[in-house]
């Protein structure tokens, strides 16, 4: 791997639900380094009609299947010499195979690889417990229920379960989600790289905990210089 020379490489792992997106955004606000998602980048490929690459990133994307290691890496790797990333990066969807990090191996020195922790039962009743209104006001039928049930306190529109937020499609999607991930967790776990954070806390909590252990390593860092 190459030697970490920025101060904050960052990668940030989590099974859906997990707050992680919201995490890589209050983290990425506050050390002033960008939050850098591979889906979101694939999304921009895929809706600009003049790129090539287009309708094959579509088509991979629209059956919830991986782009390849060598078109995601290619797409980091430019992502990852824009000045905007001099003190560091935080990483989000990337690395996902094992190919993709050795490739990441090559090309940054990650210092901090931190997992949201959410064990897959709690994801199941996050999920699974969440309603929708057609504006697009989200409750959940234990941690914020309306008044009425079924009606949207904020609209008075009737609310849905969103399509993909059922029990068995939920479980799929963590089935995928371990399946990519575990062998990538395990690299960095064996490398003594991997920070797990408690992920059944609050936003703030979980926050707290990321900010903490990057205080308290660079503070240890700077006392054995
Ligand atoms: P995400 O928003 O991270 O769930 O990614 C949405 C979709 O983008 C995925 O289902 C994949 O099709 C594609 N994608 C994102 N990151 C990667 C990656 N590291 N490797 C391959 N495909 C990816």
């Amino acid at each position: 791997m190459k030697q970490q020379n920025k101060p904050f490489e960052i990668i940030l792992f989590g099974p859906p639900a997990s707050g992680k997106g919201t995490q890589a955004k209050l983290l990425a606000d506050t050390l002033s380094i960008p939050h850098i998602s591979t889906g979101a980048l694939l999304r921009a490929v895929k809706s600009d009609n003049s790129n090539p690459l287009s309708k094959e990133v579509s088509d991979l994307m629209d059956n919830g299947k991986l782009v390849s290691d060598e078109m995601v890496s290619k797409i980091v790797e430019t992502r990852l010499k824009n000045d905007d990333c001099q003190f560091g990066y935080i990483l989000d969807g990337y690395p996902r195979t094992e190919d993709q990090v050795k490739y990441l191996d090559t090309i940054s020195g990650i210092g901090y690889v931190f997992l949201v922790d959410v064990k897959d039962e709690v994801v199941i009743d996050r999920i699974s417990g969440r309603r929708m209104c057609k504006n697009g006001h989200t409750w959940h039928i234990k941690y914020s229920p309306t008044e009425k049930e079924g009606i949207c306190d904020s609209c008075g529109e009737a609310l849905y379960i969103r399509d993909d937020d059922n029990k068995e499609k939920v479980k799929e999607r963590l089935r995928i989600y371990h399946q990519n991930h575990d062998p990538v967790l395990n690299y960095y776990q064996n490398q003594n790289k991997l920070i797990r954070i408690d992920g059944n806390q609050h936003i703030e909590g979980v926050f707290q905990d990321m900010v903490k252990y990057l205080v308290d390593d660079l503070r240890s860092k700077l006392n054995t210089k």
